[in-house]
């Protein structure tokens, strides 16, 4: 838990608030992870009329300013004011950058209450993406039109793997950042502020460029899902992101779906479903999480989702050699996505290796007759390129290593 909050007294009818352990806690928290209202609000308590929330929401989500100093929109003796009574930015900030052969960064993101232990988290950067979004409704393409001006920039799209979680409870057999067990959840602040911090280092024009957010880093967004959907908010209402560029990936977390199926459509990302597995023998293996949500009951919360025109829901798979891998599981895969009756698509990722993870890498051979039976079932199957696998980058390989 980040913050002091409110704990019982042994008589258990009186609560008491617990004085902050931290000195830097008795300073006002981060504005970043507000929103226009919250930061109206905030405004407002200052003395100040509430349009200037506003413009700090502009000046942190637009401009990407991380010092009040610079916020110029703000009358000169009111930054000196607010700096002076300590009001910080606050901004989650890129501590460190692995960058691959292939373009690939891996960054280390210090969250808010940087210095703390376990405050980091990783997030990726793969220019031209790495073929996942292919064929599930997304956006057309914004780049074909005329020359950008500015600086010739070297990636024409771009996608960006976010965490929402530092570890993860759900303990997939298959999955590096299972190793970590759950640290803790991250902020709305914490999960937005990845996305704003990596579109400042590569200067990215919303509106203009194509950029696709993936919610499939570190953590189970669905586990974290108010603070989830609260970065969406803000990417969506503050940043002017569209929703339909965003996918989140859940190992099928049952109440979260449920939920997930009454966000608007102005705001629904759209669902990616971790199946990983033709049966529920083989997933309860793999994924111990089954046994409390079985592939049926998973399939139930989804068919609760209102699709938009052209939209799939994604299915995830991961090709574990021996394990998941053979012509029968792609047989009994494709019977499962079809008895769904959704608009479906397939995503096959061949399983990446991890230090003291018991399984092996399907052979390319297999990995490729996968995802011809599938598609000769006549089901969308798209083969994830595996991005960043030098820097620990790629899928399931995120853990908060410092050497990579
Ligand atoms: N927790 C969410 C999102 C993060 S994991 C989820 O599980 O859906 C994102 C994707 O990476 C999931 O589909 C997961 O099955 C896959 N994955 C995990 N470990 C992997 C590994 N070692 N190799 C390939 N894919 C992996
Ligand atoms: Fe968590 Fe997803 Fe990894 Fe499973 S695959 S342990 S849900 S991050």
């Amino acid at each position: 838990m980040l913050y002091p909050e409110l704990v019982v007294t042994e008589n258990r009818r009186q609560f008491v608030r617990l004085e902050p352990a931290d000195p830097a806690m008795d300073s006002p928290a981060p504005l970043f992870g507000l929103d226009a209202n919250a930061l109206a609000a905030r405004m407002g308590s200052a003395g100040e009329p509430a349009w200037r929330g506003g413009q700090l929401a502009e000046a942190m989500y637009r401009q990407r300013l991380t010092d009040i100093n610079e916020i110029t929109t703000l009358p000169k003796p009111l930054r000196q004011r607010l700096a002076g009574e300590g009001w910080q930015v606050g901004r989650p900030r890129i501590a460190q950058v692995f960058q691959s052969v292939d373009g690939t960064e891996r960054y280390l993101v210090e969250g808010q209450g940087a210095g703390q232990e376990g405050q980091t988290v990783e997030t990726v950067w793969m220019p031209e993406g790495d073929d996942g979004e292919t064929g599930d409704g997304s956006e057309p393409d914004e780049t074909g039109g005329p020359e950008k001006d500015g600086p010739e920039k070297t990636w024409r799209r771009a996608t960006i793997c976010v965490s929402s979680q530092v570890g993860c409870a759900v303990n997939c057999q298959f999955c590096f950042t299972a190793k970590l067990g759950l640290q803790r959840n991250l902020s709305a602040g914490e999960i937005a502020g990845q996305v704003i911090a990596v579109f400042a280092r590569h200067g990215v024009e919303v509106g203009r460029d194509r950029v696709n957010l993936v919610f499939m880093g570190m953590g189970e967004p669905f586990l974290n899902y108010d603070n989830f959907m609260g970065a969406v908010r803000l990417l969506v209402d503050e940043v002017g992101l569209s929703p339909q560029r965003m996918t989140v990936s859940t190992s099928g977390i049952v109440p979260g779906i449920e939920r997930f199926a009454e966000e608007p459509a102005n705001l629904r990302p759209k669902l990616a479903i971790s199946l990983n597995a033709p049966n529920d023998e083989i997933r309860e293996q793999i994924m111990p999480i089954n046994r409390k949500w079985p592939i049926e009951a998973v399939m139930d919360a989804v068919r609760l989702v209102k699709l938009r025109p052209r939209e799939r829901v994604t299915f995830e798979y991961v090709l574990l050699g021996g394990v998941t891998d053979r012509a029968e599981h792609a047989a009994e895969a494709a019977r499962l996505v079809r008895r769904t009756g959704l608009p479906a698509k397939v995503n096959l990722i061949a399983w990446n290796p991890g230090p003291g993870i018991p399984y092996t890498m399907p052979l390319p051979e297999a990995v490729e007759a996968f995802r011809a039976n599938l598609a000769g079932e006549g089901i969308p199957t798209y083969l994830r390129r595996p991005r960043g696998r030098d820097i620990y980058a790629a899928c399931g390989q995120l853990k908060r290593t410092v050497e990579g």
